[in-house]
């Protein structure tokens, strides 16, 4: 309809396999050589996003296009000549294609050597470059029902700052009336929620024909909103015509949950340019918001994207965000309501909570990297695993190739991750800023590629993003509380990635790892880190975020920074890394609202802003290794100075004299710290919801085995069995420890006099060094709020770009930033 925002029709994911399938017995033979090439794949890409999903990385002309496809063909028989030829050359380094009679390398071999009847996944999945994967359309549960168009949004950067939205104080509070007063206009159906669970998922989701939801318009003037949300990342599960132009909007929660409501992102049609209409979103779960200090929500019109070339923009008027004071004792909702005035008649407009980044995004970047002659020398892609879905997780292996054996092993690891939580789609965006820059032929790019090996999961998620989660993975669980799993099959991402870093910590030293997160109740950017014990490297975690706060000091806050080990965030990325030995191991928090400091105060942070913390990772890892310690030591004095200060202004608080000198560095640090639960924390929930039946009848189970006497026989089915059902157990386990950790340790954090004296220790050395350090603090789940989330004013004034010299490269414009823009579009 509008280039802006093409869309197509997908064809049934049947008739295409039949169709791809026919094509390489010798049907349709004329099509082949129109396939994209790399030199034309952007402009193709413009016009028709989906060719490029059943296109390919680089694919050459009768090349098989599809691993399964591939698969079929091995068959020795009936195959046409061209593809024959280019088999037969496959085949000869394949011991089960010279002969079908040799044993399969195809099949499972069990722990006791037998064959199980599975196939192993097939080779090609696991490489992409070597000759023609497919980027994979995204699979969905199969409940799921999918619109078939594709959607687009333009890319744009608002020329002026957005600011906040300042209340009035006259906002209306409107009483939500439900729909027995008012009328449905938008439903979803058969949306898996607690007590179902993920069972099998399919390209395109649901099958059959997908109905159409909104309601059937009675004439042209009929302004009733056509709403949709059954796309890539949407989620608004009902729509309820309240008034002419006022709606009250339910969101769906996360798959196989019963919550997480937070991410919005959902459509309306059949617009009217000269009404104020109101939105109510009614099911929000918490009590604490940006919304409430200004946020405004996004707004994306196709018109004008089209005919003017604007994209996602802050929108909206009156903003509340308030509880709904029910009088029936269940549970409490929160609603976000505004008000918006849409710029035309007959509009498609979207809504969305921050700038939507989806998997089809992804996959269309990571396209551009490999069919990019440059970039795929030092980029590789490759399938870290499967989600629960079956969509690729990609792990990209960035670094420079070296000269000698001895140059490549004295390279130290970064390892980088976004979207482990699926509505945080900032994640995406600082990744995106990282990857354009890594990728750049800048010479600090190509520097960092010199002496690091960059590790990325640019989505650890893809199911949640695919689906339109906030938080969870199909397994209906926050993957960030599950790093220390066992459950390789029910948290695949997570348990790969794990394996991947623990295996890249065997090799060589990881410098740094970083998980980028989005934050629902915080301005500004921020790391949580993990205070270490050893006095040798005291306070040395802290100073990569305090040199980004120099970097970036009107999007970053080092004050907001947090870097407790809390019990209930044990299972979290950050702690996991830091305890298999990453000293520097951060999750990265970066606001939906935007800045409270510097130049860009008060205003929303736009995808650029992201895409700079991204490059601004890597300036300031340079700056974390340069040979010249002086800025490094620079920070750690000032590091001391800070927590100097703050241990003064506690006694202060207390009433009490400091009478510390020489000794106040063996105060625990977490004991200064206020607690980061004040995060956008969940609790871990447990095992997987596919596992709860089984885990109950497991329990009731080995109380009956308590009573009787073990078998002595088992068959090797029954041990297989037997463990498996232990591996749940272990992971059951685990998990109740940490919840009743979590609730038997329930007692804050905050400074108490009466705690004092064992809270912070004094000049009693021989205790701190004979006790275990005090590593983790218990947590509460009730929120504590970290106020302080302005920079002391003289933070940054010390810090100059240009007041040491550089000293080993040539970074001559030490005081200049590079323009992002050239980095952008690689
Ligand atoms: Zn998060």
């Amino acid at each position: 309809m509008f280039p802006a925002l093409e869309t197509e029709s997908l064809p049934d994911p049947y008739e295409d396999f039949m169709y791809h399938h026919l094509q390489y017995y010798g049907y349709f033979k004329g099509h082949r050589g129109s396939l994209p090439t790399s030199a034309t794949h952007q402009h193709v890409w413009k016009n028709n996003p989906r060719y490029l999903l059943s296109g390919s990385f680089g694919e050459r002309q009768g090349m098989v296009p599809d691993p399964l496809q591939k698969e079929k063909l091995l068959c020795p028989t009936c195959i046409s000549s061209p593809v024959h030829r280019q088999i037969e050359a496959v085949s000869r380094d394949s011991l089960m294609l010279s002969s079908p009679l040799l044993k399969s390398r195809q099949l499972l071999h069990d722990e006791f050597g037998e064959v199980s009847p599975c196939l192993r996944e097939p080779r090609d999945l696991f490489t992409f470059f070597s000759s023609s994967g497919p980027l994979q359309a995204p699979r969905w549960p199969i409940e799921c029902e999918v619109i078939k168009e594709n959607l687009h949004h333009i890319e744009w950067v608002p020329p002026q700052p957005e600011y906040f939205y300042q209340p009035t104080g006259n906002e209306k509070l409107p009483e939500i009336v439900g729909e027995e007063k008012g009328t449905v206009v938008f439903q979803l159906d058969s949306v898996p929620t607690e007590g179902s669970y993920f069972t099998s998922s399919r390209v395109g989701g649901k099958r059959g024909i997908i109905k159409e939801l909104a309601v059937t318009l009675q004439g042209p003037e009929d302004k009733t909103l056509l709403f949709e949300s059954r796309f890539e990342s949407g989620n608004l599960q009902k729509a309820v015509r309240v008034d002419t132009y006022e709606y009250e909007l339910t969101l769906r929660t996360d798959l196989y949950t019963n919550k997480h409501t937070q991410w919005f992102y959902f459509r309306v049609q059949n617009t009217r340019k000269d009404a104020t209409y109101r939105f109510t979103i009614v099911n929000l779960l918490k009590p604490k918001s940006l919304y409430t200090i200004g946020m405004k929500p996004l707004m994306y019109s196709q018109l004008d994207a089209k005919t003017h070339n604007i994209g996602w923009r802050r929108e909206g008027n009156e903003i509340r965000y308030y509880k709904n004071n029910r009088d029936d004792g269940q549970q409490a909702f929160y609603c976000l309501t505004w008000t918006i005035q849409f710029p035309h008649d007959q509009d498609t407009c979207f809504f969305a909570h921050f700038y939507p980044y989806t998997y089809t995004d992804l996959q269309c970047y990571l396209l551009s990297v490999t069919n990019n002659p440059v970039q795929s020398q030092f980029c590789k892609l490759r399938t870290l695993c499967r989600s629960l879905a079956g969509n690729t997780v990609y792990l990209l292996t960035i670094t420079n190739p070296s000269r000698t054996p001895q140059e490549a092993a004295a390279k130290k690891a970064v390892v980088l991750s976004a979207r482990v939580h699926p509505g945080e789609s900032n994640g995406s965006w600082i990744m995106k800023g990282f990857l354009d820059f890594i990728l750049s032929n800048s010479p600090d790019a190509q520097l960092l590629r010199d002496i690091f090996v960059f590790k990325v999961v640019p989505m650890l998620n893809p199911d949640g993003v695919i689906v339109g989660n906030y938080r969870c993975s199909l397994a209906g669980r926050d993957l960030n509380r599950h790093y220390k799993t066992i459950l390789k099959e029910s948290f695949p991402c997570i348990w790969y990635t794990r394996n991947m870093i623990k295996r890249l910590l065997e090799e060589r030293e990881v410098l740094l790892y970083c998980d980028f997160h989005g934050h629902s109740r915080k301005n500004n950017i921020f790391l949580y880190g993990c205070n270490n014990n050893d006095r040798k490297y005291w306070l040395h975690e802290r100073v990569f975020p305090l040199m980004l706060s120099k970097n970036a000091p009107d999007k970053f806050s080092f004050h907001s920074c947090n870097f407790k080990v809390q019990k209930c965030k044990e299972g979290t990325g950050r702690v996991v890394m830091w305890r298999m030995g990453i000293l520097n191991s951060y999750t990265m928090e970066s606001t939906f609202g935007g800045s409270t400091l510097g130049n860009k105060r008060d205003t929303h942070f736009t995808t650029e802003d992201l895409k700079s913390l991204g490059y601004h990772v890597c300036d300031t890892l340079l700056d974390f290794c340069d040979p010249d310690r002086t800025k490094f030591m620079q920070c750690l004095t000032e590091l001391k100075e800070l927590l100097q200060q703050e241990i003064h202004k506690k006694f202060n608080e207390l009433g009490q004299d400091m009478d510390l000198e020489g000794s106040w560095s063996d105060i625990c640090l977490s004991d200064i710290e206020s607690s980061t639960s004040g995060s956008d924390s969940s609790l871990s929930d447990g095992l997987p919801v596919h596992l709860l039946n089984v885990a109950d009848e497991l329990n009731q189970k080995k109380k009956m085995y308590k009573k009787k006497k073990k078998k002595l026989l088992q068959t090797r089915k029954q041990r297989n069995e037997q463990y498996q059902k232990n591996n749940w157990m272990q992971e059951l386990k685990l998990t109740e420890d940490a919840l009743s950790q979590l609730h038997g340790r329930d007692k804050g954090t905050s400074l108490d006099p009466s705690k004092m004296p064992s809270l912070i220790l004094t000049k009693n050395k021989e205790r701190m060094q004979t006790e275990k350090p005090r590593s983790t603090v218990s947590c509460s789940p009730k929120r504590s709020t970290n106020s302080s989330q302005e920079p002391a004013p003289d933070m940054k004034s010390h810090w100059s770009r240009n007041r040491y010299p550089a000293t080993k490269r040539g970074r001559a414009a030490m005081t200049v930033y590079p323009s992002l823009h050239i980095y952008t579009y690689p």
